[in-house]
């Protein structure tokens, strides 16, 4: 008889890094349960873009991470049965000055020589993508391999093959405290449940599930607001961002003015499957305030305006924010805590989460069931901030 408070495997959080880590575990036949305090996707992986790109990972492990990310989204569009708006379009990412071109031409040979489908724009180039970009751009650059999903509708469909392959989900139910002898033992608001080990994959809210182990996690929520427009004509149709996006992200210095840089603001334009665009994106660090700030909304919505004139004729819906789960090396943790043996941490996606959970998801699966993992995880180590100090 199924024993529906105990599992093998306890992963506590149902964002897209939690439903990932469940699917591929519920797959390889592990006993697995989930347990979420609230429904699925109702943290940031349903406050966010849908972007599974590499046009703005660091060269190098980063975008190699992200592409056998993108290579097990492929599978999965065929894999699972609930659609979740893929569209495998490519990205581009604008250029605002002559110096951010240069560097521009520069990422491109970066990438490419480590093999990625990176190719320059012309003025020319970003013209054809579409007649309402400002006509003083100077160019940019495009990835082809990238891709566009529904986060929120992805989680739903990562947890429903994996119901089909004996996942116990257990929502509304908050962990509370979580005690360690032979077994865990996971107290929530709706009971007690026990596992042989733990995944946590809370996002921001990590750190408060380790620290119920006595561990600290280096991770803290960076806050980004999101405008969702109507298109009333095809304006883009497919992701745009700006170059200073990286800059912002990996904390470069950047020329723009104080407003801009203060709110950490840079282009990210989204189209939606259904006619919408989102539009983005800000980066502060606020702690764990999600009030909308219209501030920044102007800003986002000002800095949108230097390259697509058009936007002052379209119109607002509405806006929201979401928490990125920064850690202080710009990588994610995927890794078990050597001081708490079974104790797993997949947390710390920052502004990649949707485009990681996959190979994130494949690597916890992996690790548990004690197979070669399919990429390196030791840049991806808990212990590295240990060795750090951080
Ligand atoms: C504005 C914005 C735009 C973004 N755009 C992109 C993008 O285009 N591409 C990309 O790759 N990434 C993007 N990101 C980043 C991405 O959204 C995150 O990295 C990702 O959603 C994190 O997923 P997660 O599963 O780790 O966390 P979450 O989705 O937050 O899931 C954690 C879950 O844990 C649950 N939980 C917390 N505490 C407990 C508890 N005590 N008990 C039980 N459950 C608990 C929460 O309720 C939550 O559901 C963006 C982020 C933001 C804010």
């Amino acid at each position: 008889m199924t024993n529906n408070s105990h599992a093998e495997v306890a992963v506590i959080g149902g964002g897209i890094v939690g439903c990932a880590v469940a699917y591929y575990l519920a797959e390889a036949g592990v006993d697995c349960m989930l347990i979420e305090k609230n429904d699925i996707a109702s943290g940031t992986s349903s406050k966010c873009d849908g972007n599974v790109t590499i046009v703005d990972k660091d060269p190098g492990f980063d975008s190699k991470m992200s592409l056998k990310s993108q290579e097990l989204t492929i599978d999965l569009k065929k894999d699972l049965d609930l659609p979740f708006e893929y569209r495998e379009l490519g990205s581009i990412l604008v250029c605002d000055t002559d110096d951010e071109m240069q560097a521009a031409k520069e990422w491109v040979d970066t990438q490419n020589e480590a093999g990625l489908k990176f190719n320059v724009l012309d003025q020319k180039d970003i013209r054809n993508e579409s007649p309402y970009f400002a006509h003083d751009i100077p160019g940019g650059l495009e990835c082809e391999t990238d891709s566009l999903i529904n986060p929120y509708l992805f989680c739903y469909s990562l947890i429903d093959k994996a119901k089909q392959n004996g996942l116990k989900l257990q929502t509304f139910s908050e962990v509370t405290n979580i005690k360690k002898d032979e077994d865990f033992h996971i107290e929530t608001t709706r009971g007690t449940f026990t596992a042989k080990k733990v995944v946590n994959a809370a996002g921001v809210w990590a750190p408060f599930i380790a620290k119920m182990l006595e561990t600290e996690l280096p991770i803290t929520p960076r806050k980004g607001h999101i405008i969702v427009g109507s298109r009333q004509e095809p304006v883009m149709m497919r992701n745009v961002m700006e170059f200073g996006y990286l800059m912002n992200k990996f904390g470069r210095e950047r020329v723009v003015d104080p407003i801009t840089a203060e709110y950490g603001v840079a282009l990210v334009l989204e189209p939606t499957e259904s006619q919408n665009f989102l539009l983005g994106s800000s980066r502060q660090f606020v702690g764990y305030d999600s009030a909308i700030d219209i501030r920044v909304v102007e800003t986002i919505a000002n800095r949108a305006l230097r390259f697509y004139p058009k936007m002052n004729d379209f119109n607002i819906i509405r806006s929201y924010t979401g928490m990125r789960p920064w850690t202080p090396d710009h990588l994610p943790i995927v890794s078990e805590v050597d001081d708490i043996p079974g104790f797993y941490i997949a947390a710390g996606h920052e502004g990649d989460g949707i485009s990681l959970a996959t190979v994130t998801g494949k690597l916890i699966e992996e690790m548990i069931t004690g197979k070669e993992t399919c990429i390196p995880v030791d840049p991806l180590r808990f212990d590295r901030f240990e060795k750090a100090k951080v």
